[in-house]
């Protein structure tokens, strides 16, 4: 079984992991109905899009 040689200092570590950390979540207000939205998503609570009803509230 193939071993690791050295052992990763704590440095090495922390160093590879400073690539880890999460972002947060981007949102806008929706200009229709003031909804908070992820930006480039059509808005889940009125289904507008860009200025238009993309998803019809009837059959959803
Ligand atoms: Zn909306």
């Amino acid at each position: 079984m193939a071993v690791p040689k050295r052992k990763t200092t704590p440095s090495r570590r922390n160093m590879r992991r400073s690539h880890h950390a999460l972002t947060p979540v981007g949102h806008q207000e929706c200009p229709n109905c003031g909804e908070l939205k992820l930006p480039h998503n059509v808005c889940v609570a009125c289904g507008h899009y860009n200025g238009r009803e993309v998803i019809s509230e009837t059959s959803a």
